[in-house]
């Protein structure tokens, strides 16, 4: 990999941030989270239909950099399906992926989100819709901020 913004602008970031997937509302939704960076200005809402532990719908509205668009959908398409206790050990892989660059195995599409550790300031971008699914999904908090989780 070359240290340039290409590593960072994948083509599967591209994709995603153009062409958002799961990007509406969920009008039956049965948790909610808002995530906010105020350092860049990337504000989601992420909506999630659980069925017991499965989460069965995650959708996301809002508006932000490409990377924070991108990072969110592709996380929409990678719980859908998943138990909490998967969601949160994704977390942490991703989370691992994405400020060391190093991954624990493949993740699939995540593995486009690995160039983002070579740029801090966009980590916060890249782990918003992170952050803001966890605390959906575990019903931990409706509101998160990149400026209150401790990453
Ligand atoms: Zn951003």
């Amino acid at each position: 990999m070359s240290d340039d913004l290409s590593d960072l602008y994948q083509q599967v970031i591209l994709d995603h941030s153009r062409s958002p997937r799961n990007f509406r509302a969920l009008p039956d939704a049965d948790r909610t989270a808002q995530g906010h960076n105020p350092l860049c200005g990337d504000n989601y809402t992420l909506y999630a239909k659980l069925d017991g532990e499965v989460v069965r719908e995650l959708t996301f509205q809002g508006s932000g950099c490409a990377i924070s668009k991108a990072s969110a959908s592709i996380l929409t398409e990678t719980l859908k399906g998943k138990t909490r206790a998967e969601v949160q050990a994704l977390f942490d892989k991703v989370h691992h992926l994405i400020t060391t660059g190093q991954a624990t195995g493949s993740l699939g599409k995540l593995d486009a989100l690995a160039g983002v550790h070579k740029f801090p300031a966009r980590v916060k971008c890249a782990m918003l819709p992170w952050h803001a699914a966890l605390a959906a999904v575990t019903g931990e908090a409706r509101v998160v901020s990149t400026e209150n989780p401790a990453d």
